[in-house]
């Protein structure tokens, strides 16, 4: 039994000496991009067997020291997660559905031989470090504070075996506008040499190791001009899984939204569930079943799949104007982005940025 786990964790707050001036940190924020800057602390907590979680800290952000033994670096134990602070029209600082990438990362850590770490201590993670980068979180309409909470084995040892020593760490970069010239369409690429997850193996872990594998596809996507690749199930090679970092959501024409099924090689999104939600509360039949390629590219063909749009935190909704393979291309890259693609956008990031009423209690207040 761990004593230490049952009580919350204490955390030790170090202040960076080196914290950017107001005038740096505005310019950072008038043009943010992606993932290209970080804030000026980080969080830090430590675990080992004996002692469980301890030693919670926010610190200047900075390198980590790791040993060059560390399990990580050999056996590629690391998972993360993917979370965002947006900044209402008062000041306050909310995040979205803390608890789903708490447990989805608890979830991700038990397939990655990882400890897990509570969810209530996941949200504190969130909630110490905007309680010193406060100052990070973006005002312009659609920007957010990027949270990046990950775990790694940092256990000094090369026999095979889970770690017996793990760091979690967040860091957060402040997040421009995903589409800055408007919502537009992409083309993506229909891999059919590779998958991105095997059956049995780590497609539903948020983990390192599935971006990995997905990268090489992903040259070959952009060297065909497209921006995402589209993996299909590995058994098969038939079915619909999801891109690399997003899932991916049908619209017939007579409403009906279908998002591929869990597999146990798909990631389960938060937006995909949100949007599943949503869809439902406004009255459309939403299908996750199987959907197979040949139904994708009929269905576009024929005018029967009206819409299609991949989702995921850091852009919410992207819609799909084209899909492309070795041989064929069905849809229309320069079609304009759907009507329900683009209001379940609108309506998702208005609860985000608490622009109309939060119904489902999925926002959580991380600053006043
Ligand atoms: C993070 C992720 C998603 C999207 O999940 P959200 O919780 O909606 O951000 C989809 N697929 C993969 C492989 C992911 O890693």
């Amino acid at each position: 039994m761990n004593i230490a786990n049952a009580t919350p964790l204490v955390y030790r707050v170090e202040t960076s000496g080196k914290a950017r001036s107001a005038a740096e940190r505005d310019a950072v924020l008038a043009s943010p991009g992606f993932g290209v800057h970080f804030t000026d602390h980080m969080v830090a907590i430590t675990w080992d067997k004996a002692q469980g979680w301890h030693d919670a800290e926010v610190i200047p952000y900075g390198p980590l020291s790791l040993d060059p033994a560390a399990s990580v670096l050999h056996y590629g134990q690391e998972i993360f997660e993917g979370i965002k602070a947006y900044r209402h029209a008062d000041g306050s600082i909310w995040t979205f559905r803390p608890d789903a990438n708490g447990q989805r990362l608890q979830r991700s850590a038990k397939r990655l031989a990882l400890p897990e770490l509570p969810v209530s201590e996941f949200v504190e993670s969130l909630r110490q470090l905007v309680a010193v980068d406060k100052d990070w979180v973006p005002s312009a309409p659609e920007t957010s504070l990027y949270f990046r909470p990950f775990m790694i084995g940092t256990e000094a040892f090369l026999g095979v075996r889970a770690a017996h020593k793990a760091g979690y760490y967040v860091i957060a970069s402040p997040a421009g506008a995903y589409f800055a010239k408007g919502v537009a369409p992409v083309s993506i690429w229909l891999s059919t040499d590779y998958a991105r997850a095997a059956k049995g193996g780590t497609g539903a872990a948020k983990c390192g190791g599935n971006y990995a594998s997905s990268l090489l596809p992903q040259q070959e996507a952009q060297a065909q001009g497209c921006s995402q690749v589209l993996f299909l199930d590995p058994v098969e090679g038939k079915y619909l899984e999801e891109l690399g970092g997003m899932n991916v959501f049908l619209v017939y024409k007579d409403g009906t939204v279908v998002t591929p099924e869990l597999s146990g090689s798909i990631l389960e999104g938060v937006t995909r569930s949100s949007i599943l939600q949503l869809a439902h509360d406004r009255g459309h039949k939403v299908e996750e079943r199987k959907v197979s390629i040949d139904e994708w590219k009929q269905g576009v063909t024929s005018g029967e799949i009206a819409e299609i749009f991949a989702c995921g935190t850091a852009a919410v909704i992207t819609p799909i104007g084209q899909l492309k393979g070795k041989d064929f291309a069905v849809g229309n890259p320069d079609a304009p982005a759907g009507e329900l693609t683009m209001s379940i956008r609108k309506e998702l990031t208005d609860i985000q940025y608490g622009r109309v009423p939060d119904r489902h209690g999925w926002l959580v207040k991380l600053h006043d």
